[in-house]
This record gives C-alpha cells, structure tokens and sequence, in this order.
C-alpha cells in the first residue's frame, strides 16, 4: 500500500507543487487548505487528490481534520507543515494582531499540524516531518519581525523533534526557501520584487518545483539519516 502524506496548505502555491510531487512519487496525498475554495477544487479537478479544509491556528480543527484524513486514507507517514501567511509592517506600526496571526499560522500552526500525527509516527517506528520554514527566518527581514520570528521559531521546533524522534527512525527537516514565485511573492509591488531579484544571485526568484524536489527527496528512503538539518534553497542569497 503507498504511504499517505499530508501537505498543509497544499493547494496552492508552494504547496501545490509539493502535493504534485509526492502524487508523482507514490503517495496517496490529502491537501489542505484554509478557504479558498474554488481555487481547492480546480486543484481537485486537476489533479485527483483530495483536499480538507481546516485552520491550521486552531488545534482543535487541526485534531479533527488529520483525524478525518487517516479515516479516509490510512495513518499518516509524512506531514509537511508548509500552510504560511505574511502579515507586514516595520515594528512601530505592527500591531498585535499582525503579530499574532502570524505567529498563530505559522508557529502554532506547525505545532497543531505535528502534534496529532506524533504518537502514530512514534507508535509505527516511521514517520518524515518537513517544515517549510523560509530565508527569513534564517536572516531577518525589514518590516517581518512576526513573520521572521515563526520561521526561526520552526526551525527550534525542527531540531527539537529530531532529537525526540530519532530512536522511532522519524526524521523531522526544516527548507528554507528563498524568494519563490508565489502569490505570496507576486503579491509584492513590482518595484520592491525586482529589488528582491538584485539581491539573489541567481537573478531570479525560484521556482515552486525545486522546493517540491528537496521536500520529495527529504521523503524517501534516501533521506533516513537525515534529520534535524535545514536545507536552504535560495539561489545563493543566503548562507547558514
Ligand atoms: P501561498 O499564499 O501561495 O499559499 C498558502 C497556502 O496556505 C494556501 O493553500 C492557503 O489556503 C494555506 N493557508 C494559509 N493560512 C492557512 C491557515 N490558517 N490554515 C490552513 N491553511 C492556510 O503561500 P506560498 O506557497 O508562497 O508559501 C508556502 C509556505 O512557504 C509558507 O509557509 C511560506 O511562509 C513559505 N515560504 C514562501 C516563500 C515564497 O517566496 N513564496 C519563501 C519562503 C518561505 P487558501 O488557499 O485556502 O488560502
């Protein structure tokens, strides 16, 4: 029977191009997403893979929905926390909400979507957790203390679990990616992209397949002695 994995926030994005790869791959895939449903079901259209929708913020949600996707498909055996939000502002005007959303998506968030998936992985001696964590996290950034904050606050997370789930042969990584071209991204005004672009030196942004790739291979057998690591996938503009 193939492995199930779950891709948060899977529909869209960097995301859509993970929940390709690991179909392509072998896996029985569930995607999830956060409202968007039009864009979830021409995903669904497209490509056969099923999609759930939850708020990876809320735990609860999170509990019940990973448990409806193991009563469809079976136990999970990779989790790729990747769901993610920005909320921007340089510190004087950030407000506590921005702050808190923020770190409710994308650092609670990645808690709410391991944790449910933790005792099955250590009960069945085999799990792979991914963490899309992001250059940002790994340097800072102007205006995304929140943001910068989860995405190094996940990359605790990461080196904490590998610790905890080596002896149970689950390996837990975090990917760093760099300026990829996402609506994330493309939602950048113009002139602060090409701004972005000059500081890499590939001289363009990365594309949502070669996150896919490092998430692929982190995956499979391959991959077993790896853990705790963070591979950062920036074109160059970053070293860690
Ligand atoms: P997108 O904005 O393109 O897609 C985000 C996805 O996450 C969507 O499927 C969205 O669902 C889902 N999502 C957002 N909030 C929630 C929530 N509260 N609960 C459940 N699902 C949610 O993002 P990207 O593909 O650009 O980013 C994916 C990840 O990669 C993020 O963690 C991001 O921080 C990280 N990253 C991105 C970079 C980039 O350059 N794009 C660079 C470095 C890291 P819906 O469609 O319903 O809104």
């Amino acid at each position: 029977m193939s492995k199930v994995a779950l891709v948060t926030g899977g529909t869209r994005g960097i995301g859509e191009a993970i929940s390709k790869a690991l179909k392509d791959a072998g896996y029985t895939v569930a995607a999830t997403y956060a409202g968007n449903d039009e864009k979830a079901k021409a995903f669904t259209d497209a490509t056969g893979i099923a999609t759930y929708k939850w708020n990876v913020a809320d735990y609860d949600e999170s509990k019940a929905g990973i448990e409806k996707v193991e009563a469809d498909l079976g136990p999970i055996d990779v989790v790729v926390a990747n769901a993610g939000i920005t909320r921007d502002a340089p510190f004087h005007k950030m407000t506590p909400d921005q702050w808190k959303e923020v770190i409710d998506t994308n650092l609670t968030g990645v808690f709410n979507t391991i944790h449910p998936v933790w005792p099955g992985m250590r009960e069945r001696k085999f799990g792979r957790v991914i963490v899309i964590s992001s250059v940002n996290g790994q340097k800072g950034q102007f205006a995304q203390a929140n943001y910068a904050a989860t995405k190094a606050g996940d990359i605790g997370i990461v080196r904490s679990l590998a610790q905890e789930g080596a002896r149970a042969n689950i390996t837990v990584n975090a990917i760093c990616p760099g300026y990829i071209a996402t609506e994330m991204v493309m939602a950048v005004p113009e002139k602060v992209r090409e701004q972005i672009i000059a500081q890499i030196p590939a001289g363009r942004l990365g594309e949502p397949d070669e996150i896919a790739r490092c998430v692929a291979f982190l995956a499979s057998d391959d991959a077993g002695f790896i853990t705790g690591s963070t591979i950062s996938a920036n074109g160059g503009q970053f070293f860690s």
